[in-house]
């Protein structure tokens, strides 16, 4: 039998932009032709020594400078736990920060990805030292985690962009939602309270009814389309995000490149019983 990284493989070309950085530069150009802004992920997370964090802090500024000579967008998504939040805070902090001021100086932008509730104070705490830094940084916040409308409080006064997501992690019922009319409830709450902060955040969700109830709630509160963007994760629901673009909403798609692609893939496949279905199909016929 196929090892399960094996069987995974084929289907992860759906949702990843390129195992190569010029792999993913191409998806870039093509998603950039389609009238989309994008924000390239150099796959990789849990690095437990301090040269496989400076090397991957070392690849995320050359994907600033790549993206800035190829005329692509110059927006970055990072893993904490890839520049060193499991070795060292204050090391991950140094690490973040170079990245953050090359990007600044290029007009570009770095958001922290966020990780499994064991992170969530630590990346909190370095995403307000780098802003204070330097804007050119921003933060995601999950509204499966009972925590999040107070953290959104907290973020809107530092006046830090927010990409607001329901997580993608496995949190224990005592500090999230088990429920995903409560994960729903707390997002669309967020999400209104963002969308009125005079601050540009990101709505990152393939939820068509949550999707709708922002752009009625846009509406009503006569909010600029320029105000904010939607987001989505490339390979997920490209049709109704192309429509999105056809009607006039910014729309940002997120380009996760490289070999490292297992836990990402891991965590696409949990959302959706379909995609589960299809592994243990190949599983099968493997
Ligand atoms: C741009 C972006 C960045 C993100 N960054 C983070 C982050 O930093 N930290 C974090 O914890 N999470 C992150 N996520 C993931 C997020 O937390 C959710 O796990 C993911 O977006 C699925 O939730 P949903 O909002 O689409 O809603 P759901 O209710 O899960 O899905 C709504 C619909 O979207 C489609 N869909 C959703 N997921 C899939 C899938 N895997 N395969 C096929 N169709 C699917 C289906 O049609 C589904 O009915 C990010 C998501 C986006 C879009």
């Amino acid at each position: 039998m196929q090892s399960v990284s094996a069987i995974i493989k084929p289907f992860s070309k759906r949702f990843i932009g390129g195992e190569t950085l010029p792999e993913a530069i191409e998806t870039l150009r093509r998603l950039k032709k389609e009238g989309f802004m994008t924000t390239l992920d150099f796959l990789g997370e849990s690095n437990l020594s301090r040269v496989d964090a400076q090397k991957a802090t070392a690849e995320y500024i050359e994907n600033l400078n790549v993206l800035k000579k190829e005329g692509l967008d110059r927006n970055i998504s990072v893993k904490l736990t890839q520049i060193g939040l499991d070795i060292d805070e204050n090391f991950t902090k140094e690490n973040l920060i170079e990245i953050v001021k090359v990007a600044a100086a290029m007009n570009g932008f770095v958001r922290i990805d966020m990780e499994g509730s064991p992170y969530t104070e630590q990346t909190l705490r370095l995403a307000v030292e780098a802003h204070k830094k330097n804007r050119s940084v921003g933060m995601v916040l999950q509204s499966m985690l009972r925590r999040t409308s107070e953290d959104a409080v907290h973020l809107l006064k530092e006046a830090i962009p927010i990409r607001l997501v329901k997580g993608a992690y496995k949190e224990p019922p005592s500090i999230a939602f088990t429920d995903k009319k409560d994960v729903d409830r707390q997002y669309v709450t967020v999400m209104k309270r963002l969308l009125t902060s005079g601050i540009y955040h990101a709505i990152a969700t393939h939820d068509e009814k949550i999707i709708k109830e922002g752009m009625a709630f846009v509406k009503k509160e006569k909010i600029s389309k320029d105000s904010f963007e939607f987001q989505m994760l490339f390979g997920i629901r490209n049709k109704f995000a192309k429509q999105l673009v056809q009607e006039g909403w910014r729309v940002r798609i997120y380009v996760p490149y490289g070999e490292f692609w297992f836990p990402y893939m891991v965590r696409r496949l949990r959302e959706r019983k379909e995609n589960i279905w299809f592994v243990i199909k190949n599983i099968f016929r493997g």
